[in-house]
C-alpha cells in the first residue's frame, strides 16, 4: 500500500548509497574545522543532569551547515560509531495505533547489554509516540539523541518519492523534533542532524544555517531497511568499517527487522578487530 511504500521509500533512503547525488559535498575537511560552539539545548533542571555541550563543526563556506561523514582519526585509532536512525513519518501515526511497531526494544536492551555507545537520530514524531523510550534513550549516558527532523519529509527533491519541506519550513522541522524530545524528558540531546534519506543539497545546508546543527551522515551503509538475512547485513557492516567509520542502521523494528541479530555478530567481532565503539560525538571530537 501507498503508506508502506512510502516508509519503505523512506527507509531505504536512510540506508543506501551514501554516493548519490544529494550526499557528500559538506564533508571534506570538515571534520578539522571544530569548533567548541553550539551548545546542546537547553533542559529543564532535573535529573539527571544535561551534558557537556557535544562538539560541534564549524560553519562552511558562506555560513552552510557543516556535514559531517566520518573521523579521519590520528594513528589509525580504532573507533567506530553505530547509529540508529529512529524513523516515523509523520502521517504514520493512524499505523502506529493498528499495532505496526516504529520502536525497537530489544535492539536498545541489547546495546545497553553490551555496553555499547550509540547515536540515536530521532525523529520527532518518533518521540511524540514512544516517550518513555525517548526518555529512557536520552536520559541514559550510553546514548545520546540526535535529530532526524519532526516529519521525516524530504529536505530536497527528489528523495525516494517522500514528501518535500519547503526551505522556509527546514528549521521549523528541526526544532519541532529538539522540542519533542525536550517534551519527552530527554536530556542527552546533542545538536547534530540527519536529513532523512541522507538527501540534501546546498539550498538546504543554508536553510538550515540558522538552526545551528551538525549534518551526520555516514561512510558504512549497513543495509538493514528491509533486510531479512542477518548475516548478509553483518556482512555488509564488517566489509565497510575502518577507523573513524561511522555506520548507519535502524531502531525501527517493523521494517528493520534484522538489526539486533546483526549486531549480535558485528559487536562481538569489531571488539575482536580491536575495535572501540564510541557516539558521534566522540567521533566529531576526534576530528
Ligand atoms: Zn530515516
Amino acid at each position: 500500500m501507498l503508506a508502506a511504500a512510502a516508509l519503505g521509500a523512506a527507509l531505504a533512503g536512510c540506508g543506501t548509497g551514501s554516493t548519490d547525488g544529494g550526499t557528500g559535498s559538506g564533508g571534506d575537511g570538515a571534520a578539522s574545522r571544530r569548533s567548541p560552539s553550539a551548545p546542546a539545548p537547553s533542559t529543564p533542571a532535573a535529573p539527571p543532569a544535561a551534558p557537556a555541550p557535544a562538539p560541534t563543526i564549524a560553519a562552511g563556506p558562506g555560513g552552510l551547515t557543516p556535514v559531517f561523514e566520518r573521523a579521519r582519526t590520528k594513528g589509525g585509532d580504532k573507533v567506530v560509531a553505530l547509529t540508529f536512525d529512529a524513523d516515523m513519518t509523520a502521517d504514520q501515526g493512524p499505523r502506529a495505533a493498528r499495532g505496526e511497531h516504529f520502536d525497537n526494544p530489544r535492539l536498545i536492551a541489547s546495546l545497553r547489554k553490551w555496553k555499547v555507545p550509540s547515536t540515536v537520530f530521532m525523529t520527532g514524531r518518533w518521540a511524540e509516540e514512544y516517550p518513555d523510550q525517548a526518555r529512557s534513550i536520552g536520559t541514559d549516558p550510553l546514548f545520546e539523541i540526535a535529530n532526524h527532523s519532526y516529519s521525516h519529509h524530504a529536505f530536497s527533491s527528489p528523495c525516494y518519492g517522500l514528501p518535500t519541506v519547503g526551505p522556509k519550513a527546514m528549521k521549523a522541522d528541526v526544532d519541532r523534533a529538539f522540542a519533542a524530545f525536550r517534551a519527552a524528558g530527554a536530556v542527552n540531546v546533542v545538536p547534530y542532524f540527519r536529513f532523512p534519506g541522507g538527501c540534501y543539497d546546498d539550498r538546504a545546508l543554508r536553510s538550515l544555517a540558522p538552526a545551528k546543527v551538525t549534518a551526520v551522515q555516514w561512510d558504512v551503509v549497513s543495509g538493514d531497511a528491509f533486510a531479512t538475512d542477518a548475516d548478509a547485513v553483518a556482512e555488509q557492516v564488517l566489509a565497510g568499517v575502518r577507523p573513524g567509520s561511522l555506520v548507519v542502521m535502524h531502531c525501527t523494528r517493523s521494517a528493520a527487522p534484522t538489526t539486533e541479530k546483526a549486531l549480535r555478530r558485528v559487536v562481538p567481532e569489531l571488539r575482536k578487530r580491536g575495535y572501540r565503539f564510541v557516539k558521534v560525538s566522540d567521533l566529531i571530537a576526534r576530528g
